[in-house]
């Protein structure tokens, strides 16, 4: 996986933006990110089963700091405090492409009911 050749963080729109060289931008809200957070807190790490219940993120939770972890990954401190996540290259990937098939579904469902 290669690394992003950007990050943005446009803290106006709480959105985080990954560009990358071989794909298309991944685009996810501080939220979206912070309820992914694969950390043992939020991820029972043998089950793998989400222990964190997404609603209770906060709607205008904010990222406080980022920084690089090696070139592998991003390490995250939210503005509720919570900073144990460390969201790798591939799992952002993964969450933008699940918010992308989500966003299509929508649509789907919208065109049905015309
Ligand atoms: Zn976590």
């Amino acid at each position: 996986m290669n690394s992003p050749e950007n990050i943005r963080m446009h803290r106006e729109t709480r959105m985080l933006e990954l560009t990358w060289k071989d794909a298309a931008p991944t685009v996810l809200p501080f939220r979206t990110v912070r309820q992914n957070c694969p950390c043992a807190v939020c991820v029972d790490e043998f089950t793998g089963r989400r222990i964190l219940d997404p609603d209770t993120v906060p709607e205008d939770l904010d990222l406080a700091e980022a920084s690089l972890a090696g070139n592998y990954a991003l390490r995250v401190r939210w503005s509720d405090n919570h900073d144990s996540g460390l969201f790798t290259w591939v799992h952002l990937r993964r969450i933008g492409e699940a918010l992308n098939a989500a966003a299509e579904t929508r649509t789907a469902d919208a065109a049905e009911q015309d």
